[in-house]
């Protein structure tokens, strides 16, 4: 059975909804003892999660059961925040009788960088560099065990669900097939014209800029945030990393307070960013230093931490990291007998106090789910929305092709996804995306 649940995943296309989009079926091909679902959600503004933790407690339950029998585990834990009431009132319910447990996470940011949900769930620490199955666990993300469940019974990943939130005339939670252009999702909330707007994918803290609103949304789209172009989150994602870099070099004071809020520093890993802006600084970045930023998440805390120079270990560390990646250099393991930090339980970061600091309390809204039944024109779909090789289209230009059928495979040998057709209707372009134009105008089908 195993290994047909496995193949079940594989054939439905899942990856990690949450994240960079791992295949799922290949993270679930071993053996643990504990699942964790990650459902703390801890970015600011996002809504999706939480509301299927609620709304669909059931399909979140049975997705998690799956993942335990394909990777033999005895344990499953749902690990959420306490301010998700529903979603807890409706969880345990769905986990009466089963082994299944619920874990309440602090209001604290990134309670969902999953070192981090690993450490407080079951006070181990995954060493640096490693994954969660070093340590028996596998963590899954909310919707990912949503899809997993719906694979089960022949349904392949077609649509995304995700919060359009910030300068929108309705924030709301919905989900839209793979492929829509953002701006159609953006019109769905009422927000047709962006003149003065930018948009964030992703949360506040982790998410990218979008420069061209016809870029589609994927399998791992969680929120399209809209911005006001003059908003200090923006002003400082704008900034080049020319200016980033002279900042790091004239202004960082050494006051360590980036380290002390690093969640990895926190977790004994040896990352310590005011050591990377102090090699910035002398340009003396050796082999410490270049580990350091390999290890980094790119989660932000650190530019929370430095509020009154404003300067970002985060954006030093990327850019460190593209270089590396350029050049095939990757982390060296640690000894695996990190320790955490004294006092970290005080150095957590409050979700409300990142809220305030970010200038979002006014966007701090509920962004309701509403199940919809979007059909656009057209979809563009890229053959890469996961870690690993692209898909190889299986498709020809002019074809006609059903929503759910495969139109992208993982190349023979290598680590991927499979992709699907979101939408009835004709493949009208085919590169590193494959672009179908659906049957009669687009619209939310009644
Ligand atoms: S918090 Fe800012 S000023 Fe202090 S060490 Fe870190 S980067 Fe430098
Ligand atoms: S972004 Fe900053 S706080 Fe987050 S892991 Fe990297 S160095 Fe640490």
């Amino acid at each position: 059975m195993e290994e047909k649940i496995v193949q079940l995943i594989k054939a439905a296309g899942v990856v990690g909804a949450g994240g960079a989009g791992f295949p799922t079926h290949v993270k679930v091909n071993a053996n643990a003892g504990h699942v964790i679902v990650n459902g703390a959600e801890c970015e600011p503004l996002l809504r999706v999660d939480q509301q299927l933790m609620s709304q669909k407690a059931d399909l979140v339950v049975k997705g998690l059961e799956v993942v335990m029998e394909a990777t033999g585990a005895s344990r499953g834990t749902v690990a959420l925040k306490g301010k998700y009431h529903d979603a807890i009132k409706n969880l345990t319910r769905a986990v009466a009788g089963k082994p299944i447990d619920l874990f309440i996470l602090g209001d604290f940011y990134p309670a969902g960088d999953e070192h981090v949900t690993v450490y407080e769930v079951t006070g181990k620490i995954i060493p640096e560099g490693e994954i969660p199955l070093k340590v028996g666990c596998v963590v899954n993300n909310v919707e990912t065990l949503v899809n997993v469940a719906c694979a089960l019974e022949g349904q392949p990943v077609t649509d995304t669900y995700l919060t359009v939130t910030g300068e929108v005339p309705k924030p709301m939670t919905f989900k839209v097939p793979v492929g829509t252009a953002m701006q159609e999702a953006l019109a769905l909330a009422g927000q047709d014209n962006l003149e003065g707007l930018v948009i964030i994918e992703g949360g506040p803290m982790m998410g990218n800029v979008v420069r061209d609103p016809e870029l589609p949304v994927t399998k791992t789209t969680k929120a399209l945030i809209v911005l006001p172009e003059d908003h200090p989150l923006i002003r400082k994602r704008n900034m080049s990393l020319a200016h980033i870099l002279k900042q790091a070099q004239v202004a960082c004071i050494q006051c360590v307070r980036c380290t002390d809020l690093c969640p990895r520093h926190m977790l004994g890993h040896r990352l310590s960013p005011h050591k990377v802006m102090r090699g910035i600084k002398y340009l003396q970045t050796g082999e410490e230093v270049l580990n350091m930023a390999l290890s980094c998440t790119e989660c932000g805390a650190c530019e929370y931490a430095c509020e009154v120079m404003m300067l970002s270990p985060r954006r030093v560390n990327a850019m460190l990291k593209q270089e590396l990646g350029k050049n095939g250099i990757k982390l060296t393991p640690s000894d695996g007998r990190e320790a955490v930090t004294p006092g970290r339980e005080f150095m957590k970061i409050p979700s409300q106090r990142l809220v305030s600091n970010l200038g979002l309390v006014p966007y701090n809204v509920p962004a309701p789910l509403e199940e919809i039944d979007y059909r656009p024109g057209k979809v563009t779909i890229p053959m890469k929305q996961h870690i690993g090789a692209p898909a190889r289209p299986v498709v020809a230009v002019g074809e006609r092709v059903e929503r759910g059928q495969m139109i992208g495979e993982i190349p023979a040998g290598s680590m991927g996804a499979m992709v699907h057709a979101s939408i009835d209707g004709v493949v009208r372009e085919i590169s590193n995306h494959i672009v179908i134009e659906g049957d009669g105008v687009g619209g939310v089908a009644k």
